[in-house]
């Protein structure tokens, strides 16, 4: 069996390993920083333990399948969330509970928009049949070319095509009348890393991921167990890791790539080489290709950056519930600001998640560990973070008054990442979050490829080629890239 050189390990990385070591192929993982996971990572700081980015998942049976198909046992525990998450409306005391009951849901909204339920349930059959029709034929498949792409996207019901010229807002604004109701349901757009003005309305079939097809899960013990239990079972499967080792040269012979070469020039070779770091930087930046040249990077289509900060403090919150949202009261012109102007960010719109709530383990006793995320232009539009510390006082500031709570006297824990953390520290490109975005230009066979142009022993796996973002997109990613590896092996 050939062996397998993997670069980055990602929760893209670790996927593909366990299912290529699970086919008998040797797989080594080579990491640029100093523990596996990327993105999806933990910080221990001050006696807490912070989730670094993702903070839950959807569609859980993709990782079920994934086990299933590795023949281990899932190596974490995941929890149901329900409510899914909190809204808060700033100027408002009331706060709305995503509950996936729909009576229960709806009744939130009895003085507002009293047809609400009615409403709801239309929208949502309409998100689920775009979910159904496209899933199989569009996202969980590999495509050879822009025609075999074409073809599959023929075989979508052309009942949903009016849906195409349409954003999500839109989509949103034809079932729902109060601003309320809009906001809400549209908010899942921005965990696409865009915003619900610029995010196609096909992309409602995620409020029928959320709602009514699986829902959101938490992991016992916090998300790193994720990372935890699949670099166990790759060790035992004999994966090997280094660490520190960031890959930044290669040499090629006869149309394959033969060496990755590390930052202290040690050569690294195999028979075969898949790239979980991003699709798009890697062949940019490591292999100079000339569509992905800096100027053609720069025109491409990039998610926000996030302004991330961990906060450990000496009290508990019991007023706050695992997963909340806090809005201010311009929805539409921070939406449509946010992703390139640093205005919005005097009044800025953030996330909070109270890590220990569920995993006590997290926060000393008496204590509380919150995970801020607040949406940012990523570095293109604002490249210089000196005022990050100004910025993080006044979401700490307004978030102490929404709450009823000055939390500023007792932080006892604070660690903040600008976007231009998150680029430095897993070559993310401009601090884009999430990658490339999901623009109808950029998916399916439109996105950066998982096989290499030009060296045939090469491949992608991870958010910025197919499908895309997110930890179950990676999951679907891993299993596409072990299918290529695979069929090349088999040649
Ligand atoms: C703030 C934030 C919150 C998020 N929240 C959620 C959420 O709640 N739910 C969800 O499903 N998704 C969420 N996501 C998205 C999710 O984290 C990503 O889509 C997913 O983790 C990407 O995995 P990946 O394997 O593609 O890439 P990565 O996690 O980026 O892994 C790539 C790896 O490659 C390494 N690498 C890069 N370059 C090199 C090199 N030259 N040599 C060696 N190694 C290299 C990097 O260090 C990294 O470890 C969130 C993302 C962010 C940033």
């Amino acid at each position: 069996m050939k062996n397998v050189l993997i670069i980055g390990s990602g929760l893209g990385g670790l996927s593909t390993a366990m299912r290529l070591a699970s086919k008998g192929f040797k797989v080594e993982i080579l990491e640029k920083t100093a523990k596996a996971g990327g993105r999806l990572n933990k910080i221990e700081k001050d006696g807490f333990t912070f989730d670094v980015g993702p903070s839950f998942f959807s569609m859980s049976y993709e990782f079920e399948e994934f086990a299933n198909e590795c023949n281990i046992k899932l190596p974490f525990e995941y929890v149901e969330l329900d409510p899914l998450y909190t809204v808060n409306f700033s100027g408002s005391t009331r706060k709305f509970y995503l509950y996936k009951d729909i009576d229960k849901l709806s009744a939130q909204f009895a003085d507002i928009e009293p047809d609400f339920k009615d409403k709801f349930e239309r929208y949502l059959k309409k998100a689920g049949e775009l979910f159904h029709d496209t899933v199989n034929v569009v996202i969980k498949q590999n495509f050879d070319s822009i025609p075999a792409y074409l073809a599959a996207l023929v075989q979508v019901n052309p009942i949903h095509l009016p849906v195409l010229i349409k954003s999500f807002w839109q989509q949103a604004c034809q079932y729902f009348s109060s601003s309320e109701a809009r906001q809400i349901v549209s908010l899942v757009a921005f965990f696409l890393g865009r915003t619900p003005f610029d995010t196609n309305a096909v992309y409602t079939l995620l409020s029928y991921t959320e709602f009514k097809h699986n829902g959101y899960y938490n992991v016992k013990g916090g998300m790193y167990k994720i990372v935890e239990g699949l670099v166990a079972e790759l060790e035992k499967a004999g994966v090997t890791f280094k660490y520190n080792t960031e890959i930044t040269n290669f040499t090629e012979k006869n149309g394959k790539l033969s060496s990755v070469i590390d930052q202290n020039g040690k050569h690294y070779t195999a028979d075969i080489f898949v790239v979980n770091a991003d699709a798009a930087w890697f062949r940019s930046k490591i292999l100079g290709r000339k569509k992905y040249s800096p100027e053609k990077m720069a025109k491409m289509n990039w998610t926000m950056g996030y302004l991330t900060f961990y906060l450990g403090i000496d009290t508990k919150l019991p007023q706050v519930e695992h997963h909340n949202y806090f809005l201010g009261n311009n929805y539409e012109t921070y939406a449509k600001n946010v992703m390139h102007d640093p205005n919005t960010l005097e009044k800025p719109y953030y996330y909070v998640n109270v890590v220990s709530k569920h995993n006590t383990d997290c926060a000393p006793e008496g204590k509380e560990a919150l995970f801020f995320v607040c949406p940012v232009p990523n570095l293109i539009f604002k490249d210089q973070w000196n005022d990050r510390d100004k910025i993080v006082d006044s979401i700490i500031d307004d978030f102490s008054n929404r709450i009823g709570k000055d939390i500023k006297p007792l932080i006892i824990s604070r660690t903040v990442l600008t976007p231009i953390e998150w680029q430095n520290e897993y070559n993310l490109y401009k601090g884009a979050g999430l990658g490339l975005s999901h623009s109808m230009m950029q998916i399916g066979a439109l996105r950066p490829a998982n096989f290499d142009e030009k060296y045939k022993n090469t491949f992608y796996v991870g958010a910025s080629t197919i499908p895309g973002a997110g930890l179950p997109m990676a999951i679907i990613s891993s299993k596409l890239t072990a299918e290529r590896v695979e069929k090349y092996n088999n040649k």
